[in-house]
């Protein structure tokens, strides 16, 4: 239901971009408290949106700004987790859709914190809009400066920890996956936040979204595919189950976050969803 009310949304987008009354789906602007993912990560978006807190010893990485309607549940959560506002350091992106970013401007002016983005998505952050949907008003959101410009393959450290930026365009130009270390029950893990290669509301024929979108979604499935990682997470949070493993968290160990497998099958049903969607596009072009 979630995901058919979204779709929807955007659909009416790429379909030409008419204005029509956006209904976010219920769990998206749903306050969740905090959840303890490992020894320096924590959960603290909405029952639907995700949004990240790393820490370090040298303060806090806040990955994702959701909704504007999410940034109040966002700092409640950081604050109660023993936390201030200005120990976030650093605010970071996996793509500049709405959902994902309308929250950094507020968030960047209550932390102090400085953002660092993917140079592909830049633009979109500073411009406040959906590639290639420039004329739809409710997709826009408030414009925010990013202080630090990331390539591929470029790494974030605070406090001892490295984050690894792996542009995975597609979903957005700058679609960023994230790569980092996360202590779970006494073990350093490789976490894996993808980006997202969901095609979403994205025109991929015969108008694409931006030019090239079709072999981005390709290149970065493979590359994605290929990677391996001990934990996985996701922008959305049925994308990686959390309400499943939330439960199974509140059981005890082992953490149902650690699962080496779990890439592998969630990257193999997006590469066929997207096939079978840009077939369906392409077959419905005039
Ligand atoms: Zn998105």
């Amino acid at each position: 239901m979630r995901k058919r009310l979204w779709l929807a949304a955007v659909a009416a987008v790429a379909l030409g971009g008419v204005a029509i009354a956006q209904a976010w789906p219920p769990l998206w602007i749903k306050p969740s408290p905090p959840a303890k993912v490992g020894d320096n990560l924590y959960y603290v978006g909405s029952e639907g949106l995700a949004a990240w807190l790393v820490v370090t010893s040298d303060g806090l990485i806040l990955i994702d700004g959701p909704m504007e309607q999410n940034v109040a549940g966002i700092e409640a959560n950081i604050k109660a987790l023993g936390f201030s506002l200005s120990d976030v350091k650093i605010l970071l992106n996996t793509h500049t859709h709405f959902d994902h970013a309308a929250g950094f401007a507020r968030l960047k002016a209550d932390t102090g914190a400085t953002l660092a983005a993917s140079v592909g998505d830049k633009p979109l952050l500073e411009q406040g809009v959906y590639p290639g949907s420039e004329d739809v008003a409710w997709l826009r959101f408030k414009p925010v400066k990013v202080d630090t410009v990331l390539q591929d393959g470029d790494t974030v450290t605070l406090g001892g920890v490295t984050l690894t930026a792996n542009i995975t365009p597609g979903h957005t130009p700058g679609c960023t996956t994230w790569t980092f270390p996360v202590k779970i029950d006494g073990v350093v893990r490789k976490a894996l936040l993808w980006c997202s290669t969901t095609v979403a509301g994205n025109r991929l024929a015969p108008r694409p979204q931006y030019p090239g979108i079709v072999a981005d979604y390709r290149a970065s499935l493979a590359r994605l595919a290929a990677m391996q990682a001990d934990v996985f997470l996701a922008p959305h949070a049925e994308q990686f189950d959390f309400d499943k493993k939330r439960a199974a968290m509140a059981r005890g160990k082992p953490s149902p976050f650690v699962d080496p497998t779990e890439l592998g099958r969630r990257f193999a049903a997006s590469r066929a969803d997207f096939e079978a969607e840009l077939t369906r596009q392409q077959k419905a072009a005039p």
